[in-house]
């Protein structure tokens, strides 16, 4: 068999190669156009301490003159201002020179909009009458799988019983096994609908592909983008573009990183609520269908202003394991959970091994109380 290389695709039919080093001369200066292009950068303007509202506005206007986006930050010590544009733009632009900038300095971090150096305080994010970051403890329960309206209401009666805010339950499934229960579609999302209106629950729900996004976004209240698909990218550049706010799983063979920069391509688009959360990523351990990543709570918040919450369920894989999982994000300093409760495991459609009964989700949900207090959180 011959060795694939320089030579291949001219036995391809494709025309014949030029001599290596042409080649490479050929190739380099049109790279670096195309990425000069595509670039963007972001720096972070300082204001002096005791600059004025009118310093900080004018510069905001030449930002945005300028062809730049920029995000204001006023925190009691420093207002800061984020810019983010096309990467040849800065060369001419000066910020550094207007009146009222102590100074500029350049974002490293691949991530920019998701940095918590352009936005040094928290992002919270308001579903309904509820709040994911600001402090609180936010709880999403629901079933794996939406089965039924009985089922759905009956599980969304008692999680709020319980103390949840948010009502969870797939109605597009991703499933390893093609012959595995895919969830129920349109279908799916019109009963979580009428949990809704039963309840008042808000419905946080996954989309799985581009097609059904504006479909999904009329029905749910957060889109969730699933593991599988932390890096679809057509997915997170659709779910961008629309309004809703998006919880973001963390894909179970990817680093923080990849995380944010997943994250970026939303917030990067425009919409600027965007969820985390930690899910469990693969390791060689078998005890458990995932290992739960707790460093990646106080990783995220150093990192970002981004809201990061657990998913102590998909993470353990076993229904004993769940609660201590549970405890440990609130411990943590998770911004909440989303976790999966069903009235009759034994009969599930899906991970049911995983879900707890209503009865214990409550006791769970009595048991977080007093941590989360420990911590300086609101559970609800
Ligand atoms: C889910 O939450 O329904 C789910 C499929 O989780 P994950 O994408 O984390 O596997
Ligand atoms: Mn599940």
């Amino acid at each position: 068999m011959p060795t694939p290389g320089f030579g291949e695709a001219s036995r391809r039919g494709a025309s014949p190669e030029p001599p290596a080093p042409s080649r490479v001369e050929a190739v380099q200066p049109e790279l670096a156009e195309y990425d000069s292009i595509r670039r963007r950068e972001a720096v972070i303007v300082v204001m002096r301490s005791g600059s004025t509202l009118k310093e900080t506005s004018h510069i905001l206007k030449v930002i945005e003159k300028d062809g730049f986006k920029a995000h204001l930050s006023r925190g009691e010590d420093a207002t800061i201002i984020g810019v983010i544009g096309d990467e040849r733009k800065f060369d001419g632009a000066n910020f550094a020179t207007l009146p009222g900038v102590e100074r500029v300095i350049p974002i490293l971090k691949p991530f920019k909009l998701a940095s918590r150096d352009f936005q040094p305080k928290d992002t919270v994010v308001r579903v309904d009458s509820v709040t994911i970051g600001a402090g609180r403890f936010t709880v999403m329960a629901g079933p794996c799988a939406v089965e039924s309206l009985e089922q759905t209401i009956e599980i969304a009666r008692s999680v709020k019983r319980a103390g949840a805010v948010i009502l969870r339950g797939g109605a597009f499934k991703p499933r390893t096994s093609p012959y595995s229960f895919q969830g129920l579609g349109r279908k799916g999302l019109e009963i979580l609908a009428a949990a809704k209106k039963e309840t008042g629950l808000s419905i946080v729900t996954e989309v799985m592909s581009v097609e059904d996004v504006p479909l999904v976004a009329q029905y749910a209240d957060i889109l969730q983008i699933g593991a599988r698909n932390m890096q679809n990218f057509n997915l997170l550049d659709a779910c961008g573009r629309q309004s809703k706010p998006v919880l973001l799983k963390r894909g179970m063979m990817s680093t923080i990183e990849e995380l944010l920069l997943s994250a970026e391509y939303i917030l990067s688009r425009d919409n600027r609520n965007v969820i985390l959360c930690e899910r469990g990523i693969r390791t060689f351990e078998k005890y458990t269908r995932n290992t739960l990543d707790i460093a990646a709570v106080p990783v995220v918040k150093k990192l970002s202003h981004l809201p990061i919450i657990i998913d102590p369920s998909h993470a353990a894989g076993v229904r004993d394991y769940v609660p201590a999982l549970a405890k440990a994000s609130v411990a943590a300093g998770a911004d909440g959970m989303i976790v999966e409760v069903h009235s009759h495991p034994d009969q599930a459609l899906c991970d049911g091994q995983e879900s707890l009964t209503p009865q214990e989700f409550d006791a769970l949900m009595k048991d977080l109380r007093p941590i989360a207090e420990a911590v300086g959180r609101d559970a609800r």
